[in-house]
């Protein structure tokens, strides 16, 4: 074909997004494939579908629906080769491959309790991991500050590390501080590896909050330091400001014990309530949470579940609580209450220097850590992650050139992933390609998040095109990857 002027590339790969639950619900995946998206990484930060043991189904779902809504007794699966044959049968437009998550692993061995494992139970979540590598999962994701993975002990993380070290999978982390402990945080996540030999990828790299901006460059010293001593590892990060969670992430870990309905029974209680109060306004408590940082004007609300909340996305804590006319804190354990902690945020935290020297460094990957949550007022990450980095950072803030732009975007993820056929141009290869122009750019805001991007032609996946003309064509060449 004739591209007209046009720029070919392999298609992206979304080295780290949270769509493991609407590949099921929207198996074409427009706004990803809209961004020439044609390779997702789903399971990360301690969240997959799976796997469930008979009695764990329950604990999952409902642990999942505080991420990203109300989940169905059929979205969860007993394995890895259970989810991946749902996805197949329904077919999709882009490929998937996927992490176990640690809290399913968790879930399904220790339920919702807040205590180290035994040694039994560490073989049995060893075993149960290990089913699922075996069967082409492509690694393990920590979430060391979600329950229940922020739970488990050393001995628990350096047992599952060693056995995704031994099949040679990844070992993905969302570290346990990515604040005033950023830096031992990534020590620690550097000594699995070292010990498991399981190659790493540290997720969303960034110092949150004001008093730890300017950390970025010691943590990629570390990073570089640790390569040189032979520990692989990269880690990826998104192009924006702001990054996005559930609103549970404001509560400190212990309170989560026994899950959400048994917080929501304690905030019922004075002293559940003063105890997260405390918590959230005296600085001298033992986890400080990170309103204390970042104010609550940065917190805005993305996401709902309850539809009687729903007026109140898009808003910042103070805006909407003077709406209630109550105190911010006071509103946040409303929110809690009504939405039974199925609320998404996104807090503005980052610094632009921190962000450029993270997303410009060698050891980056690009992924957009996005939420989706059809109807809501997500973070734009979800809709223009790749675009922005083809387009405004590379073009107009010359952040890196389009080789190394398109690297990051591809290449990188592939290889980290072990995925053999793609990521490159190249005989032999699948022809999962994007084809884009000199205009290509985001859309996407954060008061109008939902917005498809431009300057993007073609999509193919495995040679079929999945865009054409800059709309979608409704084809569902995708398929579960493994490796
Ligand atoms: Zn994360």
């Amino acid at each position: 074909m004739d591209a007209g002027g046009r720029y070919l590339a392999p298609g992206f790969i979304d080295a780290h997004c949270h769509d493991d639950l609407i590949c099921l619900r929207e198996p074409e995946r427009v706004e990803k494939i809209m961004q020439g998206v044609t390779c997702l990484v789903v399971g990360n930060c301690s969240f997959s579908l799976y796997p469930t043991v008979p009695g764990s189904q329950d604990h999952l779902r409902e642990h999942f629906s505080t991420l990203l809504g109300e989940i169905g007794a059929d979205e969860v699966f007993e394995s890895f080769a259970a989810y991946r044959g749902a996805l197949d049968r329904q077919g999709m437009s882009l490929n998937v491959v996927s992490l176990v998550g640690h809290a399913a692993l968790r879930l399904a061995v220790l339920g919702y309790d807040q205590r180290p494992a035994t040694a039994a139970e560490r073989a049995r979540m060893q075993q149960l991991l290990d089913k699922q590598l075996a069967e082409g999962a492509v690694g393990l994701s920590l979430g060391l500050v979600y329950p229940p993975s922020a739970y488990a002990d050393s001995d628990e993380l350096q047992a599952l590390a060693k056995t995704t070290g031994a099949r040679g999978k990844i070992l993905a982390a969302h570290v346990r501080s990515y604040e005033g402990a950023l830096i031992e945080s990534i020590d620690e996540f550097l000594g699995l590896l070292e010990t498991s030999k399981a190659p790493g990828l540290l997720s969303h790299l960034q110092a949150a909050g004001r008093p730890n901006w300017g950390k970025i460059p010691k943590a990629i010293a570390q990073l570089e330091a640790a390569n040189a001593r032979g520990i692989d590892v990269s880690f990826d990060m998104y192009p924006y400001l702001a990054g996005s969670s559930y609103m549970l992430q404001l509560v400190p870990p212990a309170m989560h014990a026994g899950g959400i309905q048994a917080l929501i029974a304690s905030l019922r209680t004075g002293e559940g309530l003063a105890e997260l109060r405390r918590s959230i306004e005296d600085p001298t408590a033992p986890w400080i949470s990170k309103v204390q940082m970042i104010g609550w004007g940065n917190v805005r609300i993305s996401g709902t579940s309850n539809p009687a909340l729903k007026k109140f996305e898009g808003l910042d804590m103070e805006k909407a609580a003077a709406q209630d006319g109550i105190a911010p804190f006071d509103f946040m354990v409303r929110m809690i209450l009504e939405d039974e902690g199925q609320t998404t945020i996104v807090m503005f935290q980052l610094d632009n220097a921190d962000l450029r020297a993270a997303c410009t460094h060698g050891l980056h990957m690009v992924g957009s850590d996005g939420l989706p949550r059809p109807g809501t007022k997500p973070h734009p990450r979800a809709f223009g992650t790749f675009p922005r980095v083809a387009g405004r950072l590379r073009r107009d803030e010359h952040w890196f050139s389009l080789e190394d732009a398109v690297r990051r975007m591809t290449s990188m993820a592939a290889r980290r992933f072990g995925l053999k056929d793609r990521g490159v141009i190249a005989t032999g290869m699948v022809a999962d390609l994007v084809l884009f122009d000199e205009t290509i750019e985001d859309r996407a805001t954060f008061d109008d998040p939902a917005q498809l991007p431009s300057g993007i032609e073609t999509v193919w996946v495995a040679g079929q095109a999945v865009v054409e003309n800059s709309k979608p064509t409704g084809a569902r060449p995708g398929r579960v990857l493994t490796n």
